[in-house]
C-alpha cells in the first residue's frame, strides 16, 4: 500500500493580497524557463517550517505551501527557495491536496492574468486555485471581515483561454463584493443543477452573473478578438452584450484599455 503524508492544510484566517506576488512569481518562473508550481499561500503549517513542496509520483502535480506567519514581503524569496527545496512525494491523485489537484499546470500565465486583472479592478488578489476536483467554479467571500474575497476556484478546463474566462468571470464577483456587496448580492441565488429551466435562467438573469459574465467578455477581447461566450440560455444574452459596451466605455475613461 501507498503512504499517504498527513498534513492538514488549513487556510488562514487572514486573507493575503498576492496581486504583487503572483506577478512576481510568474515573471521569474518564465523569464527562469521553470513550470510555476501552484501557491497556497496564508496556510497554517506549524510556527517553524515555512513552507512545504508537494509532488505528486507522476510528477505532473507541484504545490508549494506557504505558511501563513510569511511577511507579505518576505512570500516571493521564501517561494523562490521553496521551488528548489526536497519535494515530498505523493500520491498522484490523493491525500491532503486532492481538492487543489490539476495537472495541467504551469501556473505563471494564470498568476500573471490575475495579477493583472486585479490591478484593472483595484481588487486585492485573492488565492487561486486550479482545480480537476473543483464541483463549480466560485468565488468565496470572507463574511466576518465583510469585504474580502478569500479564493477563486476555477476547474481545470481546456483550452487556457477557457480558464482565463472563468478567472475574469470571478474575479469581477469579487470586485463586486467590494464595492458594490449590496446592490449585486441581496437576493443572489447560487446556481443549482437541480433547479427548473425557469429558475436556471432566472440564475443568469441575476444582474451579478450579467455584470461578471460581461466583464469576462470586455477582457476576453484584450486576448483574443473572436473568443465566443458560451452560456447554456439565449435569454440574457442582450443585457449581457449591453452592460459589456458599459464595461468598455468605463475600461477605456479608465484609461485601461
Ligand atoms: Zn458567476
Amino acid at each position: 500500500m501507498k503512504k499517504t503524508t498527513q498534513i492538514k492544510l488549513v487556510f488562514g484566517d487572514t486573507t493575503v493580497n498576492l496581486r504583487q506576488f503572483y506577478k512576481k512569481i510568474g515573471n521569474y518562473c518564465i523569464e527562469e524557463k521553470i513550470k510555476c508550481p501552484n501557491f497556497l499561500a496564508g496556510v497554517s503549517l506549524p510556527e517553524d517550517i515555512p513552507y512545504v513542496n508537494f509532488l505528486t509520483e507522476d510528477e505532473k502535480y507541484n504545490a508549494i505551501v506557504l505558511n501563513k506567519n510569511i511577511k507579505r514581503a518576505d512570500l516571493f524569496d521564501y517561494a523562490v527557495e521553496a521551488m528548489s527545496s526536497e519535494a515530498y512525494v505523493i500520491d498522484n491523485n490523493g491525500g491532503i491536496l486532492e481538492a487543489f489537484y490539476n495537472d495541467f499546470t504551469d501556473m505563471a500565465e494564470i498568476y500573471r492574468t490575475a495579477s493583472t486583472i486585479c490591478e484593472w479592478l483595484r481588487i486585492p488578489c485573492p488565492q487561486i486555485i486550479v482545480s480537476k476536483n473543483a464541483p463549480l467554479n466560485g468565488c468565496a467571500y470572507n463574511t466576518e471581515s465583510g469585504d474580502e474575497t478569500i479564493w477563486i476556484n476555477i476547474r481545470q478546463n481546456d483550452p487556457i483561454k477557457e480558464m482565463y474566462l472563468t478567472l475574469a468571470h470571478e474575479l469581477r464577483h469579487a470586485w463586486q463584493h467590494k464595492y458594490n456587496n449590496e446592490k449585486y448580492f441581496k437576493n443572489y441565488k447560487m446556481y443549482d443543477e437541480n433547479s427548473s429551466y425557469d429558475e436556471k435562467v432566472a440564475y443568469y438573469f441575476q444582474p451579478a452573473e450579467i455584470d461578471a459574465f460581461a466583464f469576462s467578455v470586455c477582457f476576453m477581447g484584450t486576448i483574443d478578438d473572436n473568443y465566443p461566450l458560451v452560456i447554456p440560455f439565449n435569454e440574457p444574452v442582450i443585457q449581457i452584450n449591453k452592460r459589456a459596451d458599459e464595461i468598455l466605455n468605463e475600461l477605456e475613461i479608465l484609461g485601461i484599455i
